[in-house]
């Protein structure tokens, strides 16, 4: 029988991954797209006609109530947010009803339309913040250090709480930071890889940048998808966490970047407090033992692999510009 999930934030990085995945697992795939002044569907173009396009908003509990009507789904994959953290300082308000409260509009929509349908909350290890023990797992005091982390963590404990009240198939993934180049440019990673790629065409000069200190655990976003489907399949629901295990400095991602392609970079980057943050997580390094014992999750693409895949990546997109 042909399963049906429904995701929001389909156009995405993760929702791309995620609705490739379970395209290839002949799943119907409806994907919940937000009306913007300019479509986006870069990271979606490739599987646009297999997807089912149902228009609506995570602020708007009517249309997530259509949503669900209409998609009739066995699962529910919730990645829509305003995923970026130093975002959430000027817009902490639109971060809180998107990223929070958006959380509750599709639960209860869920809860109301087809409760026995299995839910997939994208929870962050930017919950962990200001971490309370090193690594982080499943039971680390949460701590957050932006109102994004902060928003993150109300959508946890609501996810958490609507399995605990309704008896809901409600899972909360703790996912650390994950990347491909289908990142957007905004983040660290992608915003430096673009640009090693574009200071050794020559289209760029220098590279302006925050916290080089700031540590992060940065795996793939293609294996990180597997473990939210892994999360909906299982008896029970459960949170987990999905992590490398390994943590890197912002200035070991450029040291590999510029290496790539050949470049010293301390000769390009410049640091600008633009780019620093009003409160930095300093450190994020997951233990994702419970995720690889009982879901049998593994990750495939290494750290090093991860940022040279996206700066080929970002050199391909150039040259291909350039020609
Ligand atoms: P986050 O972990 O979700 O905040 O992911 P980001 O990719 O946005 O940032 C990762 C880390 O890189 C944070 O500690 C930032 O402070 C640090 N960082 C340093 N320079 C920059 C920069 O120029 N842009 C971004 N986005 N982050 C930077």
């Amino acid at each position: 029988m042909t399963k049906s999930a429904l995701i929001t934030g389909i156009t995405g990085q993760d929702g791309s991954y995620l609705a490739e995945f379970l395209l290839e697992k002949e799943y119907r795939v409806y994907g919940l797209r937000r009306r913007t002044s300019i479509p986006n569907y870069e990271n979606v173009v490739h599987i646009k006609d297999k997807i089912e396009w149902i228009d609506g908003d995570l602020t708007d509990l009517s249309s997530l109530v259509r949503a669900v009507q209409e998609s009739n789904p066995d699962e529910v994959y919730n990645l829509g947010a305003q995923s970026f953290v130093a975002t959430s300082w000027p817009q902490p308000i639109a971060t809180g009803e998107i990223t929070a409260m958006g959380v509750t509009n599709i639960l209860e929509a869920v809860r109301i339309i087809k409760p026995e349908a299995k839910f997939y909350q994208a929870s962050s290890s930017e919950m962990f913040g200001k971490v309370q023990e090193t690594p982080q797992k499943e039971t680390t005091p949460f701590w957050p250090r932006s109102p994004y982390g902060a928003a993150k963590m109300y959508g946890h404990w609501i996810t958490v709480n609507y399995r605990e009240s309704f008896n809901m198939y409600a899972c909360s993934g703790i996912l650390f930071n994950h990347e491909s180049p289908r990142r957007g440019l905004e983040f660290v990673t992608r915003k430096v890889t673009d640009a090693a790629a574009r200071i050794k065409l020559g289209l760029q000069h220098e590279l302006r940048m925050g916290n080089l200190d700031a540590k992060r655990d940065w795996g793939f976003a293609g294996d990180y998808v597997k473990a939210m489907w892994l999360m909906l399949q299982q008896e029970k629901p459960d949170d987990f966490v999905i992590s490398t295990g390994e943590t890197h400095t912002v200035e070991e991602l450029v040291q590999i970047a510029f290496d790539y392609v050949d470049l010293d970079w301390k000769e390009y980057v410049v640091i600008d407090k633009k780019f620093v943050r009003p409160a930095e997580v300093d450190l994020l390094l997951g233990d994702c033992s419970k995720a690889k014992k009982e879901l049998g999750w593994e990750l495939e693409v290494g750290f090093q692999d991860l940022v040279e895949m996206m700066v080929q990546s970002d050199l391909d997109k150039y040259r291909g510009v350039i020609k």
